[in-house]
């Protein structure tokens, strides 16, 4: 008894800190199976609702989203250059958000890369990625990269000849030591708790620790109970967990979009971070010319694709209401292409941490409710605009 006592009071801090993620998201995800049940086993309209998140709703004519990809904060973060990058970032999302003046922004994953941050509470980069939304009193959401809950990789220069030193963990002895990073589960769970313009979620207990799968609705301006758009997360892992979209994942979104969207009446939007091999597909040969049907300005270097899939890809195919899919993680391809019935498209790398000097943007997505219409194009940091294309017929 006495032992236990003593080993509760030394790992309490990791102990309240794992039972308070779990307790924030599991309610969560009880409020939205009893809701999704409904009385008697019948679904009424009511009870549809909280099985998405609500709250964003046309209300002019169109619906502006911008798509901040690869921001990758925190990198190099024990030098000069680490911390001067990260200005740069936070300039380029403002001058984006101050062009396009956005209802909504996604953070398309790799917001931080943790791999480059010594400390333990990641949340710290991940707060100061999503400042500059928030500062503009702009909604969000967020769904992860691979670089977001990466293990920390020592610096070969911080090794003397003289040999290895001891490795100082947050927590020394404990089990943390050998991820010595922030759980994707933390940092969710942060921001959800400090941000109320967050739309972020935790996503069903049944796909974690992959977290960032949910759906958002954009609802209708005549009526805010009725849905005008879904958009679905994914997780496509990376970082703590496989690069892959799992089997698991496509059931859920199958399911999911029959129960919400059964006559496929209602268009729908795909965000995730690493891009399926279709893009490969469907994509110019890598560094030659982008023609049409393709858009796009940059097209210089291979797609780099999944490790893995389980058939996402074939699903939204199938699946009308589907009109395009989002993805970000090659800093090099902006390219938008169809496949089929929808588009595949690439964001734009928006932030001065992550590999290549590319002129750093973000892509924009302007919907119209009735009839639907979605149209995109690339907003730079020099303020200019291009690649301007029609993602809906
Ligand atoms: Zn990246």
């Amino acid at each position: 008894m006495e032992k236990s006592l003593k080993w509760f009071w030394k790992h309490r801090s990791v102990v309240l800190c794992t039972l308070a993620v779990f307790f924030t998201c599991s309610a969560t995800n009880t409020a939205e199976s009893l809701a999704s049940v409904g009385v008697g086993g019948t679904r009424r309209r009511n009870d549809l609702a909280p099985l998405v998140g609500k709250g964003l709703r046309f209300s002019g004519l169109s619906f502006r989203i911008a798509l901040f990809a690869d921001l990758h904060y925190g990198e190099n973060a024990w030098d000069d250059w680490g911390p001067k990058q990260d200005v740069k970032s936070d300039k380029v999302q403002s001058i984006v958000l101050d062009n396009e003046m956005p209802d909504f922004v996604i953070y398309l994953g790799d917001l931080i890369t943790a791999n480059n941050l010594p400390i333990h509470n990641a949340s710290l980069y991940w707060d100061r990625a999503i400042s500059p939304t928030r500062g503009k009193g702009i909604p969000w959401a967020i769904l992860f990269g691979n670089h977001d809950d990466a293990s920390f990789e020592w610096p070969l220069e911080w090794f003397s000849s003289a040999g290895i030193p001891d490795v100082h963990c947050p927590f020394a002895g404990g089990k943390s030591c050998s991820f010595r990073g922030t759980m994707r589960m933390e940092l969710v769970k942060e921001e959800i708790e400090n941000n109320i313009l967050s739309h972020s979620q935790c996503g069903p207990t049944e796909l974690w620790p992959g977290i960032s799968n949910y759906i958002l609705q954009i609802s209708s301006s005549k009526d805010p109970d009725l849905p005008s758009v879904f958009l679905y997360f994914l997780d496509s892992g990376g970082g703590s967990y496989p690069e892959v979209i799992s089997f698991a994942q496509v059931k859920w979104f199958k399911e999911k979009s029959r129960t919400i969207n059964p006559d496929a009446r209602i268009p729908e939007l795909i965000f995730w971070h690493i891009p399926s091999k279709a893009y490969k597909k469907v994509g110019p040969h890598p560094k030659s010319r982008i023609r049409s049907p393709c858009s796009g300005s940059i097209n210089d270097e291979e797609v780099a694709s999944q490790d893995v899939e389980w058939g996402m890809i074939d699903v939204l195919i199938n699946r009308s209401s589907v009109k395009a899919v989002f993805v970000g993680h090659n800093h090099g391809l902006d390219w938008c292409c169809p496949y089929k019935s929808l588009w595949l498209c690439f964001a734009r790398h928006t932030g001065y941490g992550g590999y290549g000097n590319w002129a750093r943007g973000a892509r924009i997505l302007e919907m119209k409710e009735d009839p639907f219409t979605l149209t995109s194009w690339l907003r730079m940091e020099d303020g200019s605009s291009h690649s301007y294309v029609k993602l809906s017929p």
